[in-house]
């Protein structure tokens, strides 16, 4: 197994009067090499679920497992973690800093302290990994496109080399066709081995055409989880969660229509 969480919950700001309880009771499995979409509007706890899955926030209740270790358990290495589960921030082109894309996808390797002909190999892997060519290597990352940066951004993570690949809002603030190029790679960098990936995102239609298994939150709880054919067939508890009946009903029909949709059956839980 991947990624299991039990009973987690996570509230900021405990004691104090601006307490917000951002995860309720989540319980997850996730297995190696799926491709999960998480979905839900915003303020539902995605970005709260993942920065705990890397360890960035602890649990105010409850437990995560990676690849069966207790990610808060005495012995266990944060920083481990970190190299294992690797995640993509929204906008991650705000993190580049360096002066040439090599040296920008280099920063993580070089960091875990590996000989000059691994982190090479790691790049040039990295580049190819997200569709960037050796010509790209010399590049100022400031001069490249807004597709080609983020690009460049994910490759930086991708050269850690995680099992775990975790993308929050991939495609926020890109054109339709750095869009589709994005989630491409991702679909692509997925198809390659086992990685697990999370897709997080509040497009439906980013999600819908892309992922294995669909999760679905909700004021800090999983409230829907399977196959996207089934999950987008429930329309009335999707339309419960501010998520918009048209859109829903125009992609299920894509599905049903690319005969898409792994078998299987949508968990559904009512809000508590
Ligand atoms: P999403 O990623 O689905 O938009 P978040 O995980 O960011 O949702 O937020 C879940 C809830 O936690 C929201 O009510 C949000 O306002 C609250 N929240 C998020 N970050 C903080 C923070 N740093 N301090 C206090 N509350 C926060």
């Amino acid at each position: 197994m991947s990624i299991e969480i039990r009973n987690l919950h996570f509230t900021y700001g405990e004691g104090t009067p601006f307490r917000k309880e951002a995860l309720r009771n989540v319980n997850l499995e996730i297995r190696t090499g799926e491709f999960i979409g998480l979905m839900g509007h915003t303020g539902s706890g995605k970005s709260t679920l993942i920065q705990q899955v890397n360890g960035l926030l602890k649990p105010t209740a409850g437990e995560i497992r990676i690849h069966g270790k207790d990610i808060h358990s005495k012995g266990a290495s944060l920083k481990d973690i970190r190299q294992e589960v690797g995640l993509v921030f929204q906008y991650p082109e705000h993190q580049l800093f360096e002066m040439s894309v090599y040296k920008d996808v280099a920063f993580g390797p070089t960091n875990m302290g590996l000989s000059k002909d691994e982190i090479h190999s790691r790049v040039v892997d990295a580049l190819d990994r997200v569709g960037l060519g050796e010509d790209m290597q010399e590049a100022s990352p400031f001069e490249l496109s807004g597709g080609q940066k983020r690009r460049v951004a994910i490759a930086g993570v991708l050269a850690m080399r995680p099992k775990i690949l975790i993308l929050d809002e991939p495609t926020a603030g890109l054109d339709p066709k750095g869009r589709d190029e994005i989630l491409g790679e991702i679909g692509r960098i997925h198809g390659k081995g086992d990685m697990t990936v999370i897709l997080v995102s509040h497009s439906m239609e980013d999600i819908a055409n892309h992922v294995e298994r669909i999760i679905v939150m909700d004021k800090g709880e999983v409230r829907m989880d399977g196959p996207p054919k089934q999950v987008f067939q429930e329309v009335e508890h999707l339309e419960a969660m501010g998520l918009g009946v048209p859109q829903v009903t125009y992609l299920a029909k894509a599905l049903e229509a690319k005969g898409c949709g792994l078998e299987g059956t949508v968990t559904t839980v009512e809000e508590a």
